[in-house]
């Protein structure tokens, strides 16, 4: 049933874009683009949790100050409040589609993480929040008719006189242009160009690309979080063990056993991301080990295995029992704090194009998201892109058959060398601790890079998401570059 018109397209089945799918009209012809299985997604990883402030003990008022403290001093508040004010609303609408949060006592069950003044994170199954939502969210979306979902790479926005109306896809040797009124990009992150993630190795930016390439306004993407307790391996996607195990008490100590945070920060463990991904990075640098460890023999063996099931048998499958053992952690990349510049309604500044979700760029983490956010920012910049495509669509779009035209993809490139020269760039020159003059050497070698790869035409996605890396890298590296003065996930080392 592959259609050449739709009314809404929308790139992307994490959270943000399986959202958007169920909030708009059922009269609406929708087609949802992946490049993977629908599941495989960051969406699908995401561990901790979503922020609402819904707790007795809580206030808007303190989830608002609590993300305003961790952003440095540049989060837009009216972003910032839109969030906050509409975190229940969408927890109630999320609940309606399926989706099962925890429960103690018969109320939602709430946790505490970094930056988090009270408790207000809600989890599934645990640690297990992002596949609960997305399993849940899928299962709503196979019932309805209006909606197609297809596996195919999008290559480029189409756009014309700063409009959007379609998207370009490759299939192997095919390509095809399809058409819609209003298109939103839910591409997520950009984890792969770093060579240590916890991202699905398939962030490469792709839609924050597209957009730039489109003439849309990119911003603050100097701003990159790496998160502080990754597992330390030699893989290049690391599991990510929550900050929720320190909100429920886990320490963190370096080789001599001893806990360093305290004396970095009154809030310890607690810090914000950056504070504590750079305070591990330098014991890291004075310590003979290239990790930290994460202490949680101080929970409760029954709570630890109640709450953290999923994280527990991934430590045991490394050889680490957390009741006993010492977790070797260390930094990884995590989280884009900037993107494809959105308003209140998740617009972009192309006509009919939005963006929601990692690759939007709302204005509401400032310089450091925190913690538990970006789900919260998902769903509720989806609804409000929705919202706003309901109200401004006109006339419903007349279905077509779609049209592939052959292509012949160009012999193989070294893709693969590309891709870790970038990767080994990035962590090196655009990681947690920067300097001018490494951004200068990054912003030389990715030219270089820039030169060789926008020549090479070829049309495969392997190729396409070198493309989009370098573009991306030159991207955050040139914003690195403008902002001469340490803030939140951007330090400079004097
Ligand atoms: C390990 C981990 C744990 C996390 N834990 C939390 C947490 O507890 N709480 C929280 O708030 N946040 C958490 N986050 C962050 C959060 O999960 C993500 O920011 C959020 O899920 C992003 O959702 P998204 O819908 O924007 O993108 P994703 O979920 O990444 O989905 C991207 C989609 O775009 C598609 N796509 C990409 N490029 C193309 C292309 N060229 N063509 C076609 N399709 C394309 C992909 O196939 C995929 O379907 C975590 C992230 C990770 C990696």
């Amino acid at each position: 049933m592959e259609k050449l018109h739709f009314d809404v397209i929308i790139i992307g089945t994490g959270v943000a874009g399986l959202y958007a799918a169920l909030e708009l009209p059922e009269t609406l012809r929708i087609l949802l683009l992946a490049k993977e299985e629908m599941d495989v997604s960051n969406s699908f990883l995401a561990q901790g949790g979503i922020a609402a402030a819904i707790g007795k003990q809580d206030k808007k008022e303190y989830h608002i100050q609590d993300t305003l403290n961790a952003g440095g001093g540049i989060c837009e508040i009216e972003a910032v409040e839109t969030i906050v004010n509409e975190a229940e609303k969408n927890i109630h609408e999320l609940h309606d589609l399926g989706v099962d949060f925890d429960l103690e006592s018969g109320e939602l069950a709430l946790t505490k993480e970094g930056g988090h003044s009270r408790f207000r994170i809600l989890h599934i199954d645990g640690d297990a929040t992002g596949k609960g939502l997305v399993q849940a969210l899928l299962l709503e979306l196979k019932k309805r008719t209006n909606i197609t979902m297809m596996r195919s790479f999008c290559k480029d926005l189409l756009v014309k006189d700063n409009t959007c109306y379609g998207v370009e896809i490759i299939e192997t040797n095919k390509k095809a242009n399809l058409c819609a009124q209003k298109i939103i990009v839910a591409t997520g992150g950009i984890g792969s160009l770093y060579g240590i993630t916890t991202n699905a190795l398939g962030a490469t930016g792709d839609g924050i690309a597209m957009a730039y390439l489109a003439g849309a306004t990119i911003k603050d993407m100097e701003f990159i979080q790496f998160h502080p307790t990754v597992y330390y391996s030699d893989e290049k996607r690391r599991f990510l063990i929550s900050e929720a195990v320190r909100g429920e008490g886990a320490l963190l100590r370096n080789e001599r056993m001893e806990r360093f945070m305290p004396l970095i920060d009154k809030r310890g463990e607690l810090a914000p991301r950056d504070i504590v991904s750079r305070a591990i990075n330098d014991q890291i640098k004075h310590q003979t080990i290239p990790y930290v460890y994460l202490d949680a023999t101080c929970i409760a063996e029954e709570h630890l295995m109640k709450r953290f099931p999923n994280i527990f048998q991934r430590c045991l499958e490394y050889g680490k029992d957390m009741r006993k053992d010492m977790i070797p952690v260390s930094p990884a990349q995590h989280y884009c704090i900037g993107g494809i510049r959105t308003d209140l309604k998740g617009r972009s500044s192309i006509h009919n194009l939005y963006a929601c979700g990692e690759s939007a760029c709302t204005g509401v983490h400032g310089a450091n998201r925190l913690a538990s956010n970006s789900l919260l920012e998902a769903v509720v910049f989806a609804k409000r892109a929705a919202k706003d495509i309901q109200e401004s669509i006109t006339a419903l779009i007349e279905l077509k058959d779609i049209v592939w035209e052959k292509i012949s993809v160009s012999p193989a490139h070294d893709y693969q060398a590309s891709r870790q020269l970038l990767q080994d760039l990035m962590l090196q020159d655009a990681g947690i601790v920067r300097s001018e003059k490494g951004l200068n050497t990054a912003k030389r070698k990715l030219q270089g890079m820039k030169r060789e790869w926008m020549q090479y035409d070829g049309l495969s996605r392997a190729s396409l998401e070198i493309r989009n890396m370098i573009l991306v890298s030159e991207l955050i590296v040139e914003s690195a570059l403008q902002r001469s003065t340490s803030v939140g996930t951007h330090y400079l080392e004097e």
